[in-house]
């Protein structure tokens, strides 16, 4: 029978850069082989520094127009443009590309959850920084676990944001269905399953987004799946990506 149990790790301090996130999460949960962490990517940034202060910076000439364009503080986006590696929409919010492949609105860059003032950007590497935890987590408890870092995303064609796996490891991204027959003998040509984004996306909902201080969640007892790690479009697949840039490239022109 699946009976997959949740459960949302309470308890954590506020983190600040050089906390270990794997002893800290090793000393309040005991894991068992085959768990799946979740973890907020807001902490990771913070244990690591990924964060800024506005003070710090001074905007670019492009920071200061995108900012008048969206009403944002122009030192806002100069963070926003540091931590992308393409601009796909600059209206009526920024649309990033990320060097990893993630496209997501402001560059994933949060000013809550941080002191006044202050900014966190998304982890350059969350691949590498997924890899990290499950090895640092395999080291503390001798457990086989994987590890999903996450960030509330937004989304085309549907009001709400959801949880994302912008990072993974110890498991596919996507459960491959092609060549699976279905009920009736049909053969599935197109079906994958995003399973990191799912296990992701009821992580992000027993986290919550304010005040509840539950940064990470294990899930237990999940089927296991297999299938392949292209989560993000090629460029040349994506047709979104491509529509938008020909409007913002004509914009410009
Ligand atoms: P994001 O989705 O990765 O951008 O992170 P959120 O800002 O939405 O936070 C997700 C969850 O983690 C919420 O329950 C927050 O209250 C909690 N959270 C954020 N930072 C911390 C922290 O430093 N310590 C603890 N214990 N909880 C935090
Ligand atoms: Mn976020
Ligand atoms: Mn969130």
């Amino acid at each position: 029978m699946d009976h997959i149990t949740v459960i949302g790790i309470h308890g954590l301090p506020l983190i600040q850069k050089g906390d270990n996130i794997a002893s800290l999460i090793c000393k309040n949960q005991i894991f068992q082989n085959g768990d799946i962490l979740c973890i907020a990517s807001t902490i990771y940034s913070k244990s690591k520094g990924y964060t800024k202060s506005l003070k710090s910076i001074s905007p670019s000439d492009r920071a200061e127009r995108l900012a008048r364009l969206n009403g944002e503080d122009p030192r806002f986006v100069q963070v926003i443009l540091d931590a992308s590696a393409d601009i796909i929409m600059e209206h009526p919010f920024i649309l990033s590309e990320l060097q990893f492949g993630h496209i997501g609105v402001r560059a994933g860059v949060d000013q809550s959850n941080i002191e006044d003032g202050m900014v966190i950007f998304l982890p350059p590497d969350p691949m590498k920084a997924a890899d990290g935890l499950r090895s640092e987590i395999k080291k503390i408890s001798g457990k086989n676990v994987g590890v999903i870092i996450t960030d509330t995303c937004g989304r085309s064609f549907r009001r709400g944001q959801t949880g994302n796996a912008i990072g993974w490891s110890g498991m596919k991204a996507i459960r491959d269905f092609r060549g699976d027959v279905d009920l009736f003998g049909h053969v599935l040509k197109i079906t994958e399953e995003a399973v990191v984004d799912e296990i992701a996306g009821f992580a992000n909902f027993v986290m919550g987004e304010s005040n509840n201080g539950v940064p990470a969640a294990i899930f237990r007892n999940c089927p296991v799946w297999t299938g392949h790690d292209n989560l993000y479009f090629t460029k040349d697949e994506d047709i979104t990506r491509k529509l938008l840039k020909k409007e913002l490239d004509h914009e410009c022109a």
